[in-house]
Protein backbone atom coordinates (compact mmCIF):
# COMPACT_ATOMS: atom_id res chain seq x y z
CA UNK A 1 0.00 0.00 0.00
CA UNK A 2 1.34 3.41 -1.01
CA UNK A 3 0.15 6.31 1.42
CA UNK A 4 0.90 9.50 1.67
CA UNK A 5 -0.49 13.02 1.88
CA UNK A 6 -1.86 14.69 -1.14
CA UNK A 7 0.68 16.32 -3.84
CA UNK A 8 3.26 14.00 -2.36
CA UNK A 9 3.55 12.29 -6.00
CA UNK A 10 1.51 9.06 -5.00
CA UNK A 11 0.11 8.30 -8.08
CA UNK A 12 3.12 8.87 -10.38
CA UNK A 13 5.38 6.75 -8.33
CA UNK A 14 1.81 4.28 -8.35
CA UNK A 15 1.85 4.11 -12.35
CA UNK A 16 5.86 3.80 -12.57
CA UNK A 17 5.62 0.75 -10.10
CA UNK A 18 3.15 -1.33 -12.16
CA UNK A 19 5.12 -0.68 -14.92
CA UNK A 20 7.83 -2.26 -13.51
CA UNK A 21 6.37 -4.67 -10.99
CA UNK A 22 3.85 -7.45 -11.26
CA UNK A 23 0.90 -5.22 -9.90
CA UNK A 24 -2.70 -5.01 -9.89
CA UNK A 25 -4.50 -1.83 -9.57
CA UNK A 26 -7.69 -1.17 -8.44
CA UNK A 27 -9.65 1.90 -8.66
CA UNK A 28 -11.73 3.21 -6.20
CA UNK A 29 -14.71 4.86 -5.47
CA UNK A 30 -15.51 8.25 -4.49
CA UNK A 31 -18.07 10.54 -3.69
CA UNK A 32 -15.29 13.46 -4.73
CA UNK A 33 -16.84 14.87 -7.88
CA UNK A 34 -14.26 14.58 -11.11
CA UNK A 35 -11.09 17.50 -11.12
CA UNK A 36 -9.37 17.87 -13.90
CA UNK A 37 -6.83 14.79 -14.81
CA UNK A 38 -9.69 12.67 -13.25
CA UNK A 39 -10.43 9.94 -16.34
CA UNK A 40 -13.46 7.89 -15.40
CA UNK A 41 -12.72 3.96 -14.57
CA UNK A 42 -9.20 4.76 -14.49
CA UNK A 43 -8.32 7.13 -11.83
CA UNK A 44 -11.67 6.99 -9.34
CA UNK A 45 -15.07 5.41 -10.12
CA UNK A 46 -17.27 8.64 -9.45
CA UNK A 47 -20.59 7.94 -7.13
CA UNK A 48 -22.50 10.04 -5.29
CA UNK A 49 -23.15 9.94 -1.61
CA UNK A 50 -26.20 7.38 -2.09
CA UNK A 51 -24.83 4.87 -3.90
CA UNK A 52 -21.93 5.32 -2.02
CA UNK A 53 -23.79 4.10 1.13
CA UNK A 54 -25.47 1.72 -0.67
CA UNK A 55 -22.45 -0.06 -1.45
CA UNK A 56 -20.98 0.07 1.90
CA UNK A 57 -24.37 -1.08 3.46
CA UNK A 58 -23.50 -4.20 0.84
CA UNK A 59 -20.22 -4.58 2.60
CA UNK A 60 -18.58 -4.05 -1.11
CA UNK A 61 -15.46 -2.11 0.34
CA UNK A 62 -12.50 -3.73 1.53
CA UNK A 63 -11.73 -0.61 3.26
CA UNK A 64 -12.98 3.14 3.47
CA UNK A 65 -12.23 6.21 4.92
CA UNK A 66 -13.75 10.23 4.55
CA UNK A 67 -10.41 12.24 3.33
CA UNK A 68 -11.08 16.09 3.41
CA UNK A 69 -14.66 15.50 3.37
CA UNK A 70 -15.58 13.22 0.48
CA UNK A 71 -15.89 9.24 0.87
CA UNK A 72 -13.24 7.33 -0.67
CA UNK A 73 -13.38 3.55 -0.72
CA UNK A 74 -11.61 0.70 -2.32
CA UNK A 75 -13.84 -2.16 -3.91
CA UNK A 76 -13.46 -5.67 -2.15
CA UNK A 77 -14.35 -8.27 -5.46
CA UNK A 78 -11.65 -6.77 -7.69
CA UNK A 79 -8.85 -6.93 -4.96
CA UNK A 80 -9.65 -10.02 -3.49
CA UNK A 81 -10.09 -11.90 -7.12
CA UNK A 82 -6.19 -10.73 -7.30
CA UNK A 83 -5.08 -11.76 -4.48
CA UNK A 84 -6.87 -15.27 -5.27
CA UNK A 85 -4.72 -15.60 -8.08
CA UNK A 86 -1.66 -14.81 -6.30
CA UNK A 87 -1.32 -10.91 -7.63
CA UNK A 88 -0.03 -8.43 -5.26
CA UNK A 89 -2.77 -5.62 -5.98
CA UNK A 90 -1.38 -2.07 -5.13
CA UNK A 91 -3.09 0.13 -3.41
CA UNK A 92 -2.84 4.03 -3.01
CA UNK A 93 -5.08 5.16 0.12
CA UNK A 94 -5.19 7.36 2.96
CA UNK A 95 -3.65 6.52 6.65
CA UNK A 96 -7.23 5.60 7.49
CA UNK A 97 -7.86 3.15 4.98
CA UNK A 98 -4.19 1.78 4.94
CA UNK A 99 -4.60 1.06 9.10
CA UNK A 100 -8.10 -0.94 8.07
CA UNK A 101 -6.35 -2.98 5.29
CA UNK A 102 -3.47 -3.81 7.78
CA UNK A 103 -5.89 -5.04 10.50
CA UNK A 104 -7.44 -7.32 7.83
CA UNK A 105 -4.25 -8.48 6.19
CA UNK A 106 -1.04 -8.75 9.26
CA UNK A 107 1.31 -9.26 5.94
CA UNK A 108 0.23 -6.30 3.87
CA UNK A 109 3.39 -3.93 2.79
CA UNK A 110 2.56 -0.21 4.16
CA UNK A 111 5.05 2.39 2.78
CA UNK A 112 4.64 6.20 2.98
CA UNK A 113 5.56 8.68 1.10
CA UNK A 114 7.21 11.87 2.49
CA UNK A 115 7.90 15.13 0.69
CA UNK A 116 11.61 16.05 1.03
CA UNK A 117 9.63 19.26 3.08
CA UNK A 118 7.34 20.79 3.79
CA UNK A 119 7.21 23.92 1.24
CA UNK A 120 7.76 21.79 -1.50
CA UNK A 121 4.93 19.56 -0.65
CA UNK A 122 2.97 23.17 -0.86
CA UNK A 123 4.69 24.17 -4.41
CA UNK A 124 3.76 20.42 -5.41
CA UNK A 125 0.01 20.60 -4.45
CA UNK A 126 -0.47 24.61 -6.18
CA UNK A 127 1.71 23.93 -9.43
CA UNK A 128 -0.98 20.98 -10.15
CA UNK A 129 -3.51 23.55 -10.87
CA UNK A 130 -6.24 20.93 -9.83
CA UNK A 131 -7.04 22.00 -6.86
CA UNK A 132 -9.27 25.48 -5.32
CA UNK A 133 -7.12 27.59 -2.86
CA UNK A 134 -8.83 26.20 0.15
CA UNK A 135 -8.84 23.04 -1.30
CA UNK A 136 -4.63 23.00 -1.19
CA UNK A 137 -4.79 25.26 2.07
CA UNK A 138 -6.92 22.00 3.29
CA UNK A 139 -4.85 19.76 2.18
CA UNK A 140 -1.79 21.05 3.35
CA UNK A 141 -2.65 21.23 6.67
CA UNK A 142 -3.77 17.47 6.41
CA UNK A 143 -0.62 16.73 4.95
CA UNK A 144 1.62 18.35 8.19
CA UNK A 145 -0.51 16.51 10.61
CA UNK A 146 -0.43 13.45 8.62
CA UNK A 147 3.37 13.19 8.26
CA UNK A 148 3.29 13.95 11.94
CA UNK A 149 1.57 10.82 12.84
CA UNK A 150 3.31 8.63 10.71
CA UNK A 151 6.68 9.43 11.68
CA UNK A 152 5.00 8.82 15.20
CA UNK A 153 3.75 5.54 14.16
CA UNK A 154 5.26 2.25 13.82
CA UNK A 155 2.27 0.95 11.70
CA UNK A 156 4.43 1.28 8.48
CA UNK A 157 7.05 -0.64 7.28
CA UNK A 158 8.91 1.57 5.56
CA UNK A 159 8.99 5.70 4.90
CA UNK A 160 10.53 6.61 1.15
CA UNK A 161 11.04 10.00 1.24
CA UNK A 162 9.87 11.50 -2.97
CA UNK A 163 12.83 14.04 -3.76
CA UNK A 164 13.74 12.18 -6.83
CA UNK A 165 11.34 10.07 -8.71
CA UNK A 166 13.40 8.17 -10.21
CA UNK A 167 14.81 7.21 -6.81
CA UNK A 168 12.18 6.59 -4.63
CA UNK A 169 10.49 4.08 -7.52
CA UNK A 170 13.85 2.31 -7.54
CA UNK A 171 13.99 2.12 -4.14
CA UNK A 172 10.30 0.82 -3.45
CA UNK A 173 11.04 -1.54 -6.29
CA UNK A 174 13.70 -2.95 -4.19
CA UNK A 175 11.41 -3.14 -0.81
CA UNK A 176 9.01 -4.69 -3.04
CA UNK A 177 11.73 -7.48 -4.58
CA UNK A 178 12.73 -7.83 -0.71
CA UNK A 179 9.52 -8.70 0.59
CA UNK A 180 8.65 -10.99 -2.37
CA UNK A 181 11.75 -12.89 -1.77
CA UNK A 182 11.16 -13.34 1.66
CA UNK A 183 7.55 -14.93 1.11
CA UNK A 184 8.85 -16.81 -1.18
P1 LIG B 1 -7.51 12.84 -4.17
O1 LIG B 1 -8.84 13.49 -3.97
O2 LIG B 1 -6.37 13.80 -4.08
O3 LIG B 1 -7.46 11.99 -5.42
O4 LIG B 1 -7.32 11.82 -2.96
C1 LIG B 1 -7.39 12.28 -1.64
C2 LIG B 1 -6.86 11.22 -0.70
O5 LIG B 1 -7.72 10.07 -0.70
C3 LIG B 1 -5.46 10.70 -1.05
O6 LIG B 1 -4.70 10.63 0.15
C4 LIG B 1 -5.72 9.32 -1.57
O7 LIG B 1 -4.64 8.45 -1.37
C5 LIG B 1 -6.92 8.91 -0.73
N1 LIG B 1 -7.65 7.81 -1.35
C6 LIG B 1 -7.86 7.58 -2.67
N2 LIG B 1 -8.57 6.45 -2.85
C7 LIG B 1 -8.79 5.94 -1.61
C8 LIG B 1 -9.46 4.77 -1.13
O8 LIG B 1 -10.00 3.95 -1.88
N3 LIG B 1 -9.50 4.60 0.21
C9 LIG B 1 -8.91 5.47 1.08
N4 LIG B 1 -8.98 5.19 2.37
N5 LIG B 1 -8.27 6.58 0.67
C10 LIG B 1 -8.21 6.81 -0.66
Amino acid sequence: MLVGPSGVGKSTISRRLTGQLSLSYTVSATTRPKKPGDETGKTYDHVSRDEFFRRLDRDEFLEYAQVYGKYYGTPKHPALDQLAERRDVLLEIDVQGALQVRYQYPQALLIFILPPDEPTLLRRLTDRGRDSAPDIAQRFRAATREIHMAKGSRAFDHMVVNDNLDRAVEEIVGIVRQKRSSRA
